[in-house]
């Protein structure tokens, strides 16, 4: 099976949804059907007001696009009503919409956290992995959703052979997509030999180095 999530070379007004664009060093999350800006954290990117919150965008300067910078302003998340914080960003090297994971959620047993833990890079993924299996058997059940090793795991309660077949696929496309960004990716490794699958931007910016096969 081949799984292609859906890229963009440029984000417009018109557009709907909600997007990961991901710069040389940094990623945002931009939602555009509530109109929430997200500035995501990273270890080479300097900590700013409001990273990892989601703010109401105020205006916008320049939507997302390959090789181009973004700018953005929101209120000020400690002083809404002074002067609005605004957001600069690096080129774009890619720009993926993110699906709505509710209907996953709603998939865990009674009594499971319900947390999906692994990065937005494998969350279309994921999302095509839940509406074949919600296909194949709707009684099925998640007990736990996460990434192991450098793949994704999925443990479940209920389904049979084709449901099995299903998150087995799934799993090894992660294997081969980068958790980060949802870009082409390949094991690597941190200096702690924690693993993750990455392509080799991301792995810069992770310092994580390409485990030899
Ligand atoms: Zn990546």
């Amino acid at each position: 099976m081949i799984f292609t999530p859906e890229t963009t070379d440029e984000l417009t007004p018109t557009d709907t949804g909600v997007w990961l664009v991901t710069t040389k060093t940094a990623q945002q999350v931009w939602d555009l059907d509530d109109m929430w800006f997200t500035r995501l954290s990273s270890p080479v990117s300097t900590p700013m007001l409001g990273d990892d919150e989601r703010q109401p965008i105020y205006k916008i300067g320049a939507l997302p696009k390959i090789g181009r910078g973004s700018l953005v302003w929101f209120d000020d998340p400690v002083d809404p009503f002074g002067t609005a914080q605004w957001r600069i960003s690096s080129f774009a090297r890619r720009i993926m919409r993110l699906p709505d994971l509710s209907a996953v959620e709603q998939r865990f047993a009674a009594g499971e956290s319900r947390a999906i833990d692994i990065q937005r890079g494998w969350y279309p993924l994921l999302a095509d992995l839940d509406a074949k299996l919600a296909e194949a058997d709707p009684t099925l059940q998640y007990s736990q959703i996460k990434e192991k090793g450098g793949g994704l795991r999925i443990y479940t309660y209920g389904g049979d052979d084709k449901t099995e077949a299903l998150i087995r696929e799934a799993e090894r496309i992660s294997w081969r997509t980068c958790e980060r960004c949802g870009d082409a990716g390949t094991l690597h490794e941190s200096p702690t030999w924690y693993q993750r699958t990455l392509c080799p931007p991301c792995a810069v910016v992770l310092n994580h180095t390409e485990v030899e096969r």
